[in-house]
């Protein structure tokens, strides 16, 4: 991939989760029940598409063999994506792509309000790439991009790979923008810093690599509220 990622120019589907867990209060929406996601797996496999990470969905797609794949992305890097997602991805037979935060390996997600939730360590990260998951960057602290200077985007956006490279031990293809928040400045960063991709929320850009467009995905998504997801972008 890197630099010469390239795009069949149909839109791509990318679906974006954050925490697998039963967790009460959830203000945010940023947790979807194992239960749930189960069935939103299920429900995937049963319409005939295959949840996919988004280094193996870009390059089906780029070779003309995406037609029946989803991208999974999961944002921050939450232990219960170790604990409760990746058992149900494996047994789905899918893959996913999950973006954690270099720097907060280990702690939580303290750039939130409630609920607060443990973050995968090291060890976490590592074990989950070995079980066929790709790990992708989610910047050194969760900072907002367009809200810092240049050099601090530099910190955020390129320090992070070259930490998480050497945690994982290969090079990091993909970035996802922290609150989605992302214009052609930081996208221009992310290409330079030798990101094959980068993972936006909407609108982002469906023709650029570096600003690719995600649907969030909740608890309420049942099997008529994801196919309506699918069918918005572009299934
Ligand atoms: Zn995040």
């Amino acid at each position: 991939m890197s630099t010469t990622t390239r795009l069949s120019g149909r839109r791509l589907p990318i679906l974006m989760y954050h925490s697998i867990s039963d967790t009460q209060p959830d203000p945010n929406q940023i947790c979807v029940s194992p239960k749930r996601f189960a069935e939103q797996l299920a429900w995937l496999n049963h319409h005939g598409y295959r949840g996919v990470s988004m280094v193996e969905f870009l390059d089906a797609d780029a070779h003309g063999r995406g037609e029946r794949l989803v991208g999974m992305t999961f944002d921050d890097g939450y232990d219960d994506f170790r604990t409760n997602a990746v058992p149900l991805l494996n047994d789905a037979g899918f893959t996913a792509t999950v973006f954690v935060i270099s720097d907060r390996l280990g702690g939580e997600n303290e750039w939130d309000d409630e609920p607060r939730l443990r973050l995968m360590d090291a060890a976490g990260v590592r074990e989950v790439a070995q079980r066929g998951m790709e790990i992708g960057c989610h910047s050194s602290s969760h900072a907002r991009l367009l809200s810092v200077d240049d050099e601090h985007r530099v910190h955020e956006m390129v320090d992070s790979r070259a930490a998480l490279k050497e945690i994982v031990g290969v090079d990091v293809q993909g970035f996802a923008y922290p609150y989605g928040d992302a214009d052609e400045s930081v996208a221009a960063i992310a290409k330079d810093a030798g990101y094959g991709y980068a993972c936006a929320t909407k609108p982002g850009n469906p023709a650029s690599p570096w600003l690719l467009p995600r649907r969030f995905v909740g608890e309420r998504d049942g099997g008529m509220r994801l196919r309506l997801k699918l069918a918005l972008a572009g299934r």
